[in-house]
């Protein structure tokens, strides 16, 4: 089956265009409609989603649960400011905690997205008296203009220099860059497990313990930005308990409200969060009730259906499926989970996703070279397994068309 895109979808791409700023560029399609892993453009068109709306959609679209506890949420309290709490709010931030393996007197700040809790992150950091703040070459932390100052992207950067002084980017995965960057005006070292927007690079083996170190030493924070590899992304309910470290805080959002928008600071210990008092820190929207219920149903859920070692079995079955197909056009399959990249031989990443999009699969180009591969954890096996099918089709489709 071969999808196209009507003359009325067109029509609907040209009015979001006439509407919209232009920050994103023009969406592929016009989606009306998902089941689980599965989603239909306003043509009646079916995609495999593979991307999951960024790492976002956890539980997949129209997930019964998810559906059931943001209806109920909507029908008794959908916002009460944080003047008051709720059950939903209390539970989500209990539940979150739980998962993190975060130490008696930890605790959540309920932002309302990624950029937020990074905000959130930066502001803590600020509470230590020192104002250095480092991040890593290639790290993503959002667009908010904090948040951007710890972002490394120049294309990103530039338009709206000046931002935050004080910051360092070190090379990715160099220790000794590290060490040599951290010192007693470090507030803060911020780094992603997983480089997700760089390509879904890891950081290697022992990096994040070195860090550990050598931000215990300088008494820097270390604040992990879990906000793409969280919530059972990789095969654990936060990256980092792969390796066994255990961070200052962390920051959380994207698959944590299965699409509703809310994000996390998760500050681990009661030093830490004690850093920021009354009165310091506030948003109106975080931490309300539908957000919270929506959290709240997604942890409680992955936890039931044991999603996280879904997430592990099903992300290598679909590495090895892919690596096993040789395939000229494959140079390799980075990650953990299900946050894969597939790597190419050629730099035709955006053709592929193209041609993939005709033939049913909604793929992410996060690099010339590079497709991203972030489904909903509920995608089965069998689903992953009839895409590492048509894959070479796909790609072979591509190059052709771009020789
Ligand atoms: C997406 C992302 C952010 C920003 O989150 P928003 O919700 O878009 O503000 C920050 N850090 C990482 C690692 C991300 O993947």
């Amino acid at each position: 089956m071969t999808n196209t895109v009507s003359q009325e979808q067109e029509a609907l791409l040209r009015r979001y265009r006439e509407s919209h700023l232009g920050v994103f560029g023009l969406p592929g399609l016009v989606l009306t409609h998902g089941d689980g892993a599965r989603v239909w453009d306003s043509d009646g068109n079916c995609y495999l989603d593979l991307l999951g709306g960024i790492a976002v959609n956890a539980l997949g679209h129209g997930h019964p649960d998810l559906v059931a506890a943001i209806s109920e949420q909507a029908a008794q309290l959908v916002h009460v400011s944080n003047f008051f709490t709720t059950p939903a709010q209390i539970e989500a931030a209990e539940s979150l905690l739980r998962v993190a393996d975060a130490p008696e007197g930890s605790g959540v700040f309920f932002a309302n997205s990624g950029s937020e809790a990074v905000e959130a992150a930066i502001k803590l950091s600020r509470r230590t008296g020192r104002s250095g703040l480092v991040a890593v070459g290639g790290g993503f932390h959002g667009r908010t203009v904090g948040a951007l100052s710890l972002t490394h992207k120049e294309a990103y950067r530039a338009p709206f220099e000046p931002l935050l002084p004080e910051v360092t980017h070190v090379p990715a995965g160099d220790v000794e860059a590290l060490r040599a960057a951290v010192d007693e005006g470090t507030a803060m070292v911020l780094l992603e497990p997983i480089q997700g927007e760089a390509g879904i690079v890891p950081t290697p083996p022992g990096y994040l313990a070195a860090a550990r170190e050598i931000t215990r030493e300088a008494g820097a924070l270390l604040v992990l930005d879990e906000i793409q590899t969280g919530i059972g992304r990789t095969g654990a309910w936060f990256a980092h308990q792969h390796e066994g470290v255990v961070p200052d805080a962390i920051t959380v959002a994207k698959g944590l409200g299965g699409g509703v928008p809310i994000g996390a600071l998760v500050t681990f210990g009661e030093e830490l969060t004690g850093l920021l008092t009354a009165g310091q820190h506030g948003t109106t929207f975080g931490g309300n009730p539908l957000a919270c219920s929506a959290a709240l149903t997604v942890l409680a859920t992955i936890e039931r259906d044991g999603l996280v070692e879904h997430a592990a079995v099903a992300g290598l079955e679909l590495a090895r499926g892919v690596t096993d197909l040789a395939h000229p056009l494959v140079a390799g399959v980075r990650g953990a989970g299900l946050l894969r990249a597939v790597v190419l031989a050629r730099p035709i990443a955006r053709e592929v996703a193209v041609v993939a999009r005709r033939e049913g699969y909604i793929l992410n180009p996060v690099a010339p070279d590079t497709l991203r591969l972030a489904p909903p954890l509920t995608i089965t096996t069998e689903q992953l397994a009839g895409f590492v099918g048509a894959l070479p089709g796909i790609l072979e489709q591509a190059a052709q068309e771009q020789p």
